[in-house]
Order: structure tokens, then C-alpha cells, then sequence
């Protein structure tokens, strides 16, 4: 699918100078962030589970044109041929579904108002899809409808043809409710699902308004050809009052510049990373993934007539003042989304960090999976590695501190009493037996890899904190705990009962039951913190790269029977052609920079450029499984920059292969220049034929080892690496080039 496009429309948003790369203009970086990407997937198959998520950069609401009934989690489907409206949407994901949604559709003498009656037949050809922008054209009624967003709330501008049947309808879907209808002003007002107040103010008044369950059809006086009506919409989850205060932001404005200013908006946020290649390909890629890394965790808070951040709890449903987020599953996104956003945004990762902090004020725990309240959905106890992460980086600090180690201490120590994936499930036995036993729970073994981790990164923030080693000695002999489900017999993590014996039945192939979405091979390399302790457990690094090797080299066979079929995860490890390597699902994302701990980097190298060569495609069915939310467009941008955050709360980035001629990144007030060059000093041209690196200097200084350290790159300078088309058999192979491992602690 991979397409070489034309230049043609490239030249004008690029600087192209004779034999240097492509830059995309900081003023167009926008254009090369395509929505549409990851958009054609279905329930058996994902090639990303995206919308098209029309928005401002963590945006409260997000809006899309929606191509499906009501009642599917794939409203939008690259596939489909008909609109059925356009949807104000906060969907993490398929799997999650909507919350707070409602939609509008216009059209002309529309005889069935229902989202499946009114749909119209449209074409990609007239759509137009950008993250501030939006344009389809709706055929069945010669309407073409534009849109924009801002925060919290969004302008459509409709093109009629001439008619005196102009109708235009709002779907506040079932729960929802429309409250009121003013004729004269042109103002509808009611709530979509889950209380989320709504209010419209249409510039044209209304001859005839009626409502039908939780449909409003409203009718225009008649219109000239081209006449366009524009219809501001804001919507909040505390109240009608504080929709009617995000009215205002695009109240006055015009459509235009509401897209302007959008525009802008995206512009420098995505300007954080300037970047020269001389593929266009992966321009639109690095783009649109930086772009799908900015929406979720998305706001769930409004500023209010005064200025200050307020919100409404999920959690005990009052309206209370101070920010909140929500729409993320951490099980997913610790990895490398929270990583990114406090590498490059630590900005946000602040204002996220306060969320949690008023998340488990007001709910009790620090949210697992939220969307936006607690959500039961997969394992783990991962919050503690996003806390951790924003506190060791540097992105959070102060007063939230005390009570965020008070909030991950109870994580740690409690299993919540309804909801399996908050807290830790198991806990009890966890503590007792040092691993979560396999016939106490399912996804056992793979709850105590996470468990184990999660240990590590509470006794890294206490650490930090100054706590005392009473308090985080239990931490540091817990977070060894991966030991115990290690079985030496076989080199891999298996699952175990309480009286200590191993799965019988063991197959390395079987996905879920005493793991989650994935099998051992998978889940073995979760030992995110000692990574060299994990190698000595397997008898060396030959035994460790063997094993590293065997899961490219092994056919994609699979054992579903714990799932009772065939789920999409592993369908999409099958057909992929990595062997059991399953990129379309988190567990084993970072495995291929492992081994810049056992003394082959070339080979960290080698299968980062393949997996984003072969696995990433600025096309709809781009992504190769979920993109969940961030995590796996991060991890392609991390890519691009020749880094990975293995293991979040260390503060340090395994180093894989720039894949670009250069990043600039914005660091606070610095600027640090990612280099790909040639032997001869010369920009990298094709990383594909040259992707293995020779030689890696930082300000001048020659960087043996494989990692870099986030407190060495935010002084900014140039990082530079030599790249060549055969490996560099003696660079970054001894010891102590790899990167940090607790179990190699300076004790
Ligand atoms: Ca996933």
C-alpha cells in the first residue's frame, strides 16, 4: 500500500532545495497530519481503529464525520459510502465506545430524520480531512458541509444549493435529550449522552422546528444557491451555563478563522519537532503519528467565566474546581505516549499529573483505564510508571507529589472490590506468594510482570522523594518479583500455581490465559527495569539473543483456545510477517531495542527500520493493529528519532536509528539537532540502505554506550549519528554500554 506520491502539492508547502532534503515548513507542518490514516479497519481486523479526529491538540471535544449507525464503536470506516452525520465524539476506542456524544446532520427535505434514513452518499474525492479542518460533500442533497474546531467547542459552515426545504438535523442519541428550541434566536439546547450539555446558535432562524424522541429537525427560510448557514456549537460536561461561556469561543469569528487559527494552533505544537527527509512518506507519517500522540489523554474540564479550570467528577459527580483527564488506557500508553508528552510536552504532562492527583482525591485510586471514570479493562497497576515518569523527567513537581506517592502506594497494596484492572487484582497473593498465582486469577503471569515493574517505578519515585529506605525496601525486593514466574526449565515467563509448580501444559504460542493479549513470547521481555537480570535468568546474552532472534524467525502459529477464537491481535501478528513478532499489540513494543543490553545493537537497528518501513503507511490502513490511543504512534515517532524509552521512570532512551535526516527538537528553552549523516558528513538520504549506525556523538563526544539520558539531551546541541549500509560489529557491545538495569545497581 505504501504509495510514492507526487510532489506536486509538496512543493508548496516545502522548502526543497537541489540535493538537500525536504523540510516541511514550520507554517505546514499541519498538512502533513492526515486523519484519515488508520480509518479503515473493522471488529476482525485493525489497521488502527481510528476516526478521523477533527480537533485542537488535547482538545475537550473532538468532532467527526461519521459513516455508521449510532450504536458502533466504527462510526467511521474508510469503506463505508454514506455520511450519517457528524459527531461530536470523545471515543478512546472501538473496544470502550462513545461517551457524551451527539451528532448533526443537515440535508434538504429529509423524509426520515434517523441516522440511518438520513445518510447521504459521498466520496473521498470531495473530503477533505485535516486535524483543524474538515469538508465533505453530501450528494443525496448538494451540501457541502465544512467544520472547525476550537477547545470546547466548533463552527459548520453549510452550503445549500437553492431551496426552501433546507433542513438541518441534531441527534442528541439515545439518553440524550433535546431541552429547547428557539425559533427565532436559531439556539438549540439540550444534552448528549452522559449529561453532556450542548448548546447551537445558528446564524439563519428557523420556519419550523419540531422534536422526535432525540432528534431536533429544524427547516430554514428558503435559501439562495450557495447561501451558507453557520451553525456554532459548544458543549461541556459541568453544566448548560458553562456551554453557553465555551460558546464563546467562536461566537463573533467566522468560520475562517476559527480554521486559522486552528491551523496555527497545530502548527506549533507539532513545531516542536522540525524535521528534513527526503521521503515525503515519512514526513506524513512522523506527522500524523506526532499529531495522534496529542489527543488522548483529552481534557474533561472547562474554564469557566473567570478563567480558572473546572470540572465534573466522574468519580462522585459534583462540579469541582481544578483540572481533569481522561480517555487513556495506561496499560497501553505508559509505555511510550507518557514519555513522549514529558519528553517534548512537559507542559502538559504537568496539567495531566494534577488529574490524577484530583482523580484519586475524588474517585479513591489513580485511574487505570478511564474513559473518563474507571473503566475495567486489561491489567496492571501502570499508573504508577505514568507518575513516576512525570515526577523522574521532571514534568511534574511540588505539592502533588505527597499525595500521588500516597495514591500509588495504595494502588500497589489494594485490589479494587469491583473493578479487576484497578488497583491490583490478586494483590493479597501477590504479596504472599511473590507472584500472582495461576489458579487464583487468569493473566496471572503477565499481572506479575507488570506488578514487578510498577514495584520499580514506586520504589524510583520514593527515591526521589527522599522516603526512607523502611518504607522502600519492600519495593526494591518486590520489583525482583519477575523471578518468580520465570520458569529456567523452559527460559521463559510461564504461569504457576500457589504450590509453586509450572503450567503443565505450557506452549509458548498460547495467547491469553495466564497472559493478556498476547503469549510468553510476548510477555517474557516484560522486565522493563532489569532487563540484565533477565538476561543472566536466560544463561547469557548468546541465550538471550537467540531467544530475541527466534521471535522474527518463528512462523506466526498461534493457540487462541483461552480466547475461544481467533482475536484480532493475534490475526494481525499472523498476517504481518514478523514472525512472532506482534507489533499491533503493546506487550512486546519495546523488545526490539533489547538488545542494546546484550551487545547487538545492529540488530536494534536493523528491526526498528523494518517494522517502520513495513508496518507504518500514511495510508487508511496504516497502522498494523490498535493504535490505542497514542502508544503506537509513539513509538513510531520515538523511532524516527533514533531513540525508545524502554523503561519509563529511568530517565534514559535505548538508542535505535534516526530515520530521518534530522529532528530539532524544542526542549524547554533549548534545542537539541538529531543528526543522520553519511561517512562523509553528508544529510542521510535513504535510511533503508543505510540503516545501521557506525558511529554516535553527542556535542562532539564520542557516545559508546546505547542509550542517552533525558537530562543530557534537554541541554540541546547535536546528536549525530553515522550511518552506513553494514553493521557496526564493535560499537555499543561490551557491558557497559548497555542501558540502566536495577539489578546492576551501584550498591
Ligand atoms: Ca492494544
Amino acid at each position: 500500500m505504501k504509495t510514492k506520491l507526487t510532489l506536486v502539492g509538496l512543493f508548496v508547502s516545502s522548502l526543497v532545495l537541489a540535493g538537500a532534503p525536504m523540510r516541511p515548513d514550520k507554517d505546514n507542518l499541519v498538512d502533513f497530519a492526515l486523519p484519515i490514516v488508520g480509518t479503515d479497519s473493522a471488529f476482525e481486523l485493525s489497521n488502527g481503529n481510528l476516526y478521523p479526529a477533527i480537533s485542537l491538540p488535547w482538545g475537550a471535544h473532538t468532532w467527526s464525520p461519521q459513516t455508521a449507525g449510532n450504536d458502533t464503536g466504527w462510526f467511521y470506516v474508510y469503506g463505508h459510502h454514506k455520511i450519517h452525520g457528524f459527531r461530536q465524539t470523545h471515543q478512546p476506542s472501538p473496544w470502550i465506545g462513545d461517551y457524551g456524544q451527539f451528532s448533526m446532520m443537515p440535508g434538504v427535505d429529509i423524509k426520515n430524520p434517523t441516522d440511518g434514513g438520513r445518510a447521504s452518499w459521498f466520496s473521498h474525492k470531495t473530503e477533505t480531512a485535516k486535524p483543524h479542518y474538515y469538508s465533505v460533500y453530501l450528494a443525496d442533497y448538494d451540501v457541502t458541509v465544512e467544520l472547525a474546531p476550537t477547545c470546547d467547542a466548533a463552527i459548520l459552515r453549510l452550503t445549500y444549493p437553492e431551496t426552501d426545504k433546507a433542513d438541518f438535523v441534531v441527534d442528541a442519541f439515545g439518553g440524550g435529550s433535546i431541552t429547547s428550541i428557539d425559533e427565532k434566536k436559531g439556539v438549540v439546547e439540550g444534552w448528549g449522552r452522559n449529561r453532556n450539555f450542548f448548546v447551537m446558535a445558528v446564524d439563519h432562524p428557523f420556519v419550523s422546528a419540531r422534536v422526535e424522541g432525540v432528534l431536533g429537525i429544524l427547516r430554514f427560510p428558503k435559501l439562495k444557491k450557495g447561501e451558507q448557514v453557520n451553525v456554532r456549537v459548544a458543549s461541556s460536561f459541568v453544566s448548560l451555563d458553562q456551554a453557553r461561556v465555551n460558546l464563546r469561543q467562536v461566537q463573533g469569528k467566522d468560520f475562517d478563522a476559527v480554521a486559522a487559527a486552528g491551523r496555527k494552533a497545530w502548527n506549533e505544537a507539532l513545531g516542536r519537532v522540525a524535521i528534513e527527509t527526503e521521503d515525503v512518506d515519512r514526513a506524513r507519517m512522523f506527522y500524523t503519528c506526532l499529531y495522534r500522540a496529542m489527543l488522548f489523554p483529552r481534557r474533561h474540564f472547562d474554564t469557566d467565566a473567570n478563567g480558572k479550570p473546572v470540572h465534573r467528577s466522574p468519580h462522585n459527580n459534583e462540579v469541582t474546581a481544578g483540572r481533569y483527564y481522561g480517555g487513556t488506557g495506561f496499560w497501553d500508553t505508559f509505555r511510550s505516549l507518557f514519555p513522549l508528552l514529558n519528553c517534548l510536552y512537559p507542559e502538559m504532562n504537568k496539567e495531566m499529573t494534577e488529574g490524577l492527583t484530583n482523580c484519586y482525591k475524588e474517585g479513591g485510586w489513580l485511574p487505570e483505564w478511564s474513559a473518563p471514570g474507571f473503566r475495567g479493562c486489561m491489567i496492571g497497576n501502570n499508573s504508577a510508571s505514568v507518575v513516576a515518569d512525570a515526577f523522574l523527567t521532571g514534568a511534574a513537581k511540588g505539592e502533588d507529589a505527597a499525595t500521588l506517592w500516597e495514591a500509588v502506594v495504595h494502588g500497589a497494596n489494594n485490589s479494587h472490590p469491583r473493578i479487576t484492572s484497578q488497583g491490583r487484582a490478586a494483590v493479597k497473593e501477590y504479596i504472599k506468594y511473590g507472584y500472582v498465582p495461576r489458579d487464583v486469577i487468569n493473566e496471572s503471569t503477565a499481572r506479575t510482570l507488570e506488578y514487578a515493574y510498577d514495584d520499580w517505578c514506586i520504589l524510583m519515585f520514593g527515591r526521589m522523594l527522599g522516603r526512607p529506605a523502611s518504607e522502600l525496601d519492600v519495593y526494591a525486593r518486590r520489583c525482583q518479583n519477575w523471578r518468580n514466574v520465570f520458569n529456567k526449565d523452559v527460559g521463559l515467563a510461564c504461569g504457576r500455581k500457589k504450590d509453586g509448580t509450572w503450567d503443565p501444559k505450557f506452549n509458548p504460542y498460547r495467547w491469553g490465559g495466564d497472559f493478556t493479549e498476547g503469549n510468553s513470547l510476548h510477555y517474557t521481555w516484560s522486565v522493563f527495569h532489569d532487563i540484565a537480570g533477565l538476561i543472566d535468568a536466560m544463561g547469557g546474552a548468546q541465550a538471550f539473543n537467540d531467544r530475541l532472534d527466534s521471535v522474527f524467525s518463528l512462523p506466526p502459529v498461534f493457540d487462541a483456545t483461552p480466547y475461544g477464537g481467533v482475536i484480532h491481535e493475534i490475526r494481525e501478528m499472523q498476517i504481518m510477517g514478523f514472525g512472532q513478532y506482534a507489533h499491533g499489540n503493546q506487550p512486546i513494543q519495546h523488545m526490539p531495542y533489547l538488545y542494546d543490553w546484550s551487545g547487538e545493537p545492529w540488530k536494534t537497528q536493523k528491526w526498528v527500520n523494518e517494522i517502520m518501513r513495513r508496518l507504518y503507511h500514511p495510508t487508511p490502513d496504516g497502522y498494523c493493529g490498535d493504535e490505542d490511543n497514542g502508544q503506537t504512534s509513539a513509538w513510531y515517532v520515538w523511532g524516527s528519532l533514533g531513540m525508545y524509552p524502554v523503561c519509563p521512570g529511568s530517565g534514559e532512551y535505548a538508542l535505535g536509528a534516526p530515520q530521518l535526516a534530522s529532528a530539532t527538537l524544542t526542549l524547554g528553552p533549548n534545542k537539541l539537532t538529531i543528526k543522520a549523516v553519511l561517512a562523509d558528513g553528508s544529510p542521510m538520504k535513504d535510511v533503508d540502505a543505510t540503516p545501521y549506525v557506525q558511529r554516535v556523538t553527542l556535542n562532539g563526544q564520542t557516545v559508546d554506550r546505547n542509550y542517552v539520558t533525558r537530562a543530557e539531551l534537554v541541554k540541546g546541541g547535536t546528536l549525530s549519528f553515522t550511518m552506513g549500509p553494514k553493521p557496526n560489529l564493535t560499537r555499543g557491545t561490551t557491558a557497559a554500554a548497555a542501558p540502566y538495569s536495577f539489578s546492576r545497581e551501584k550498591k
